[in-house]
């Protein structure tokens, strides 16, 4: 086993944190205060090849989405979604001519990706979901609503998951549908709790018309096409959530090394050194669980388990990290002028979306016991 990135991983994460300092932490308070990112950003996140980090190993990947997360968890979303969710599975899934299409203008922020698979209906039960997609000669039609979707207004392109035949997991098949299709339309959720710079939007099919060649996967392969891009997606949120405690450390140390309370600095105290050390342990943990998923990845190993695993530990370990961090800071973590309010509102939605903490335990319990909870 061993525990030590090469030298081409220590030079990506390097310039990740060079990236993140110029481009994105001098911004992520105000983009945050207006609920809104500069759209200048996806030039430059395309330029430095992270749209398109599918061509870097995983570890890699991971190393760029926790100083993403570390920076700004909206801006880490995008990639996550037009990476994770969206490039590798039509790498995966996609005929080539999907292929040629689609992942340069993903990879040049052209087009970005979104991936639309939850409905007002069914959340954490996708097997649930209920907009329709009928074959109409070589067509199909695409009828139905998504919500919270992530870039769903930004995006040219929908990963779109519909019911081509009965009910379950077996009923449903995915398309990539252009977002300027007529009948496609995406309308701005606002007022969230965290992540408020990023786009998530609530998305109407109203008749969409694409051709078969749009289907990813075979008819009825859509579960299957979904699942998996969320073992990818899971990596990359794993990632950013130790991006989040990482970023609350690191804000933790300079603050109570300069704060004096009782004559000394806060950091002397013993009780504040308890809160640092349980956020530096969650860290760690989280760090290396998502290094476990990715390593599997990049073996060609299945790793659904411990995807979930890494996801499950790393979203709870920033939300306690976050929490902690705010601890620290005192009353000045309640205020934005530091960054760990910030933290721990981002870090909130980590353990809903992408399957819940209680979806991963699922998923862990199904795992190990053969036994689904699901059915
Ligand atoms: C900011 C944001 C961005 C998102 N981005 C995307 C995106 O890009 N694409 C996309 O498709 N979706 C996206 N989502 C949706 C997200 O994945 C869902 O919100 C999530 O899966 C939970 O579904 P739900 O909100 O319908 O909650 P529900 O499924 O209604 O769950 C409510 C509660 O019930 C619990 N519960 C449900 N079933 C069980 C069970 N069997 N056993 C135990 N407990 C259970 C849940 O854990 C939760 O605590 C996003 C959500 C948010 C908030």
């Amino acid at each position: 086993m061993n525990f030590f990135l090469t030298h081409e991983q220590e030079l990506i994460r390097g310039s990740a944190r060079e990236f993140c300092e110029r481009e994105v932490l001098p911004h992520a308070r105000d983009w945050d205060r207006v609920e809104d990112i500069d759209r200048g950003l996806v030039a430059k996140l395309a330029d430095i090849g992270y749209l398109g980090a599918w061509e870097l190993d995983t570890i890699s990947y991971a190393l760029v989405m926790e100083e993403l997360g570390r920076a700004d968890s909206s801006v880490r979303g995008i990639v996550s979604v037009n990476v994770g969710l969206v490039g590798k599975t039509i790498l995966k899934w996609g005929t080539d001519a999907q292929q040629a299409e689609w992942l340069p203008k993903l990879a040049g922020g052209e087009a970005l990706g979104c991936y639309a698979l939850t409905e007002p209906g069914s959340g954490s039960d996708p097997a649930g979901l209920v907009t329709r997609a009928e074959r109409d000669g070589g067509d199909w039609v695409l009828s139905g609503s998504k919500i919270f979707i992530t870039l769903g207004s930004w995006a040219g392109v929908a990963l779109v998951f519909a019911r081509t035949g009965g009910e379950g997991a077996r009923g449903l098949t995915c398309f990539l549908v252009p977002t300027d299709s007529p009948g496609f339309a995406a309308t701005r959720i606002k007022g969230k709790l965290g992540l408020r710079a990023q786009d998530t939007a609530e998305l109407a099919l109203e008749g969409v018309r694409v051709p078969d060649t749009n289907r990813v996967g075979a008819e009825g392969d859509g579960f299957k096409v979904a699942m998996s891009a969320l073992d990818n997606g899971r990596i990359s949120l794993a990632a950013g959530c130790v991006g989040i405690a990482q970023g609350c450390l690191d804000a933790c140390l300079r603050y109570a090394a300069e704060r004096q309370q009782f004559g000394k600095p806060i950091a002397s105290h013993q009780l504040v050194q308890e809160l640092i050390a349980e956020i530096a342990v969650d860290c760690e943990a989280a760090r290396l669980l998502t290094w476990r998923a990715a390593a599997l990845a990049d073996a060609g190993v299945r790793h659904t388990l411990e995807s979930s695993v890494a996801k499950y530990y790393a979203s709870e370990a920033s939300v306690r990290a976050a929490n902690a961090a705010v601890q620290v800071h005192g009353g000045y973590g309640y205020i934005d002028e530091y960054p760990v309010g910030k933290y721990l509102r981002d870090a909130r939605v980590t353990t809903l979306y992408e399957g819940t903490s209680q979806i991963q335990k699922l998923i862990i319990g199904r795992a190990l016991t053969g036994e689904s909870a699901f059915v």
